[in-house]
């Protein structure tokens, strides 16, 4: 483990955020695996991180009881009942666009599903993160999702914003330094809803594995 990971690690737990560290993905399941009992009740946010380290596999297991929003076939209805069961779920997956030195989560949201059940709702947050999310600062978290996080998705989602195109948000094209909520006017934008998430009052409700390996974006 290098310095600048024991920094994370932490700045997290000062945070009062659970913070442990897998070298791999592999470890990353092992952990995930202890962590669940059966039958617990999951959501999720949509997130390549826990489809590349296998942790979506397990939580869609039918030892649990996953609520998918993503499943194929789901009608809006379903898809509906799937956001509100979030509020008291047992475990709630996802990942973070960035993770600052000081243990510090910095997130931004289209929809606000992903941010609100962050912020409140599930019992436990889980969150897995790749070694390549963590950033110096909450600046460097924002201007992380404006190169790298956002124009990625924009591309897998095909969301037809400029950041598709260009491979950077468009607010990059008039500063190298633009604030956090410019961007484009897009009726498909990303990036709608900021997340900081720092000290937390309930020690242990989110809990960050984060893996020595790349995952996600
Ligand atoms: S504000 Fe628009 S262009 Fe910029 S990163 Fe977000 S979706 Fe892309």
């Amino acid at each position: 483990m290098n310095e600048n990971v024991s920094k994370v690690l932490i700045g997290l737990e000062s945070n009062n955020i659970n913070a442990v560290y897998a070298e791999t993905k592999a470890e990353v399941c092992e952990i995930v695996k202890n962590m669940l009992s059966y039958g617990a009740v999951i959501t999720a946010g949509g997130s390549m991180s826990l489809k590349e380290s296998g942790v979506w596999d397990i939580i869609n297991s039918p030892e649990y009881d996953f609520r998918d929003r993503t499943k194929s076939g789901i009608s809006d209805e379903e898809r509906l009942e799937a956001f509100k069961s979030a509020i008291g779920c047992d475990f709630f997956f996802c990942s973070t666009n960035a993770l600052t030195e000081k243990g510090e989560l910095v997130n931004v949201d289209g929809n606000a599903n992903r941010i609100s059940s962050i912020a409140f709702g599930p019992k436990k947050v889980v969150m897995v993160v790749g070694i390549n999310k963590i950033v110096k600062d909450i600046d460097e978290g924002l201007l992380r999702i404006k190169k790298i996080a956002a124009p990625k998705n924009a591309v897998r989602l095909n969301t037809g914003t400029p950041c598709q195109k260009l491979g950077h948000c468009i607010a990059l094209e008039k500063s190298d330094c633009p604030a956090m909520t410019d961007g484009c006017k897009s009726p498909r934008r990303m990036c709608i809803e900021y997340l900081v998430s720092g000290f937390q009052k309930e020690k242990g409700r989110i809990n960050v594995i984060l893996c020595g390996e790349t995952l996600g974006y």
